[in-house]
């Protein structure tokens, strides 16, 4: 088997990247991309990152909304509907995540990681996969966490919320297998993004997270993109249902 026999080439595939102006999913959009796949670029305040990437990629579109708002799901798939047509590779990426003591924890906060986390996500497979099933060929691939194994004591609801995504991946994984639609979790450990960049300039901080990653090291967002591509591609035909784990090593005990 030689490698352009390996099944990752995305031609004529169209997907959808939320949260892909920045950080893993602008890594996974522009991968996607280079494998020949249409690219729907989503964000939500960012429109100029997200040109950005777009503009990197020849059949493209952005596509702007606010998972917290409740008719976000369906207004961002009928955005990319219109303009790059059906769906077939579905990543859902974007999250957000809060920093409180379990005792700080408001329910504000609380509500809001899980509509964006996980109910939105929820809504948004419920949208995309008929047509998937329909064509016999579907990906969908959530981006979960190392917190799914190592839940950090200032980030309970977060970490619950990428629990119950990687339960929700394998209870449909079975629902969808028999129609040629995969969905599978990849959790990232420490990946040097945006999100994380200001705790880390802590340099105590830094150092007791180093200390948690058997390669004393945090990974770059392009280390999640060959993982993504094997679960959004014909290369990953036979998986489904697993969670992936990129993280140095940071899920061991
Ligand atoms: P990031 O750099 O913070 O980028 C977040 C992306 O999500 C941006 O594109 C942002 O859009 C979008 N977004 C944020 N809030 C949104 C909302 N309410 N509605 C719609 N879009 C929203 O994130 P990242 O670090 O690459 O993380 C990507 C995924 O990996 C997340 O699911 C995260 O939980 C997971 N993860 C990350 C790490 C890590 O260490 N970085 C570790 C484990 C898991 P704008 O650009 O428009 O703001």
């Amino acid at each position: 088997m030689n490698l352009s026999d390996m099944g990752y080439d995305l031609t004529g595939k169209t997907a959808l990247v939320t949260g892909s102006s920045r950080g893993i999913g602008k890594a996974i959009a522009l991968g996607l991309a280079q494998c020949g796949a249409s690219v729907a670029v989503h964000y939500v305040g960012h429109s100029d990152e997200a040109q950005a990437v777009a503009d990197q990629i020849p059949n493209s579109c952005i596509v702007q909304g606010d998972l917290l708002d409740d008719d976000a799901p369906r207004k961002i798939l009928t955005q990319v509907r219109e303009q790059l047509g059906e769906i077939d590779i579905l990543v859902l990426n974007a999250s957000m995540q809060f920093r409180q003591a379990w005792d700080e924890v408001t329910r504000e906060k609380f509500d809001q990681q899980v509509i964006a986390n996980f109910r939105s996500e929820f809504e948004m497979i419920q949208l995309a996969a008929p047509q998937m099933i329909q064509n016999k060929w579907g990906r969908i691939l959530t981006i979960g966490s190392v917190q799914q194994h190592r839940p950090h004591s200032a980030m309970i609801p977060y970490a619950a919320t990428k629990s119950a995504q990687e339960t929700m991946v394998r209870a449909l994984a079975k629902e969808f297998a028999p129609h040629g639609v995969t969905i599978n979790n990849l959790a990232p450990g420490v990946i040097l993004t945006d999100r994380n960049t200001e705790a880390l300039s802590n340099e105590d901080y830094r150092q007791k997270v180093m200390d948690m990653i058997p390669m004393s090291r945090g990974g770059e967002a392009r280390e999640c993109v060959p993982a993504a591509l094997l679960l959004c591609s014909n290369a990953g035909s036979y998986i489904t249902g697993i969670d992936l784990i990129v993280d140095g090593g940071m899920r061991l005990p």
